[in-house]
């Protein structure tokens, strides 16, 4: 039986990675500290013979007994405001942990894919993002602790495999959403059906002109495992490349609620970015990848999950555990 280690197993996408290597027939390997994430998105796995938990901040040195064939490197806050509220960790669990990661990796000569981010074309000069532009960053903004932290993994990745030969795939993710985003974490997504559901206002932030590309979470699982099982060590864009502006997104979830409240405007946070399309060539051609999902069915699978969810979820405020 291969074995995979996932760490952030118990995020979002870390807990849906989980659900699809366990289907594939792997023994997988969970790891988190849980600081923004939460058990209840593996509960259902934790009675398997072929599931295993690890509770452990992968910025600090790891352990992992026995062999291992993958690592799908996770672990990270995603969300503005988690990474702005916790950003020593943030950047340590892009560098440390990418670096601990790639060490494990080569250690057990295991294949290991780590997760990169749009975040690192910045706010882009060049529409839609290919991989080879290089990105608009501002290093010492608030954003800045993500951004630099997964252009310093992609640089680490990148010696790891030319420096010692580990096998590392790159892939650069673009807004994905679904089920068990936490409703709190105050991606767009969330914040907007929240707030609907809350019966508040949905607050647009700026004028709503800046544009986002949206990826349903089973798309993008199935591109991680294309491009892990793929020979190719360049980074990959994965993400839906039909583009919204985030008013016009605002005014679909009102549609999809059918809330009664209206959009309302807020300061745009320092240097949020102002469009971002994922062009997808590469996918296509490497992975023979594309999305599947439209917005309108995955935001109906989303809002069920949400609508799902015990009432005092819609108020619980943001938790972060050391
Ligand atoms: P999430 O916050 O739901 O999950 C991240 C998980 O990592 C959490 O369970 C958290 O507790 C864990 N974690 C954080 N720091 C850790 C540490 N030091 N040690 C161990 N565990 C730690 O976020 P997500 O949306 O599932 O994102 C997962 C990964 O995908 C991140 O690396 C993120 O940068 C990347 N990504 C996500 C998106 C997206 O749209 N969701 C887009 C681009 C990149
Ligand atoms: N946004 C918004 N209202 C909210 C939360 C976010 O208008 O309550 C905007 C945010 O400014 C950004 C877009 O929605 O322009 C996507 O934000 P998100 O935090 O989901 O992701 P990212 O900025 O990392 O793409």
């Amino acid at each position: 039986m291969k074995r995979v280690l996932i760490t952030g197993a118990a995020g979002f996408l870390g807990s849906h990675l989980c659900d699809r290597f366990i289907k594939e027939g792997y023994y997988v390997i969970g790891m988190d500290n849980l600081v923004t994430g939460d058990l209840k998105n593996i509960e259902h796995l934790r009675s398997l013979p072929t599931f295993e938990f690890i509770h452990h901040d992968v910025s600090n040195y790891i352990d992992v007994p026995g062999e291992l064939d993958y690592i799908l490197h996770f672990a990270s806050p995603a969300s503005p405001i988690d990474y702005l509220k916790i950003p020593i960790q943030t950047l340590k669990v892009g560098s440390l942990g990418t670096h601990n990661c790639l060490g494990l990796a080569k250690a057990k000569g295991a294949r290991i894919l780590v997760a990169s981010t749009s975040e690192v074309y910045g706010d882009p000069l060049v529409h839609p993002q290919t991989e080879d532009y290089w990105g608009h960053v501002n290093p010492i903004g608030p954003r800045g602790v993500y951004d630099e932290a997964k252009r310093f993994q992609e640089a680490i990745t990148m010696a790891y495999h030319r420096y010692h030969g580990v096998e590392t795939r790159i892939i650069r993710i673009f807004n994905t959403y679904g089920p068990r985003m936490r409703l709190n974490d105050g991606r767009v997504l969330p914040a907007f059906i929240g707030q609907a559901l809350r019966g508040e206002d949905l607050t647009v932030f700026g004028d709503g002109s800046q544009t986002r590309s949206f990826c349903y979470v089973d798309d993008l699982v199935e591109g991680i495992y294309r491009l892990l099982m793929s020979d190719y060590a360049e980074p990959v864009n994965i993400g839906n490349p039909v583009e919204i502006t985030i008013k016009q997104f605002g005014e679909e979830i009102i549609k999809l609620t059918g809330t009664k409240q209206q959009l309302v405007l807020k300061p745009l946070p320092q240097d949020d970015p102002k469009q971002r399309r994922p062009d997808i060539t590469r996918a296509q051609q490497i992975l023979g990848w594309e999305p599947q999902v439209t917005r309108e069915e995955g935001l109906r699978r989303t809002y069920e999950y949400f609508k799902s969810l015990p009432e005092e979820e819609l108020y619980k405020a943001a938790n972060y555990r050391f």
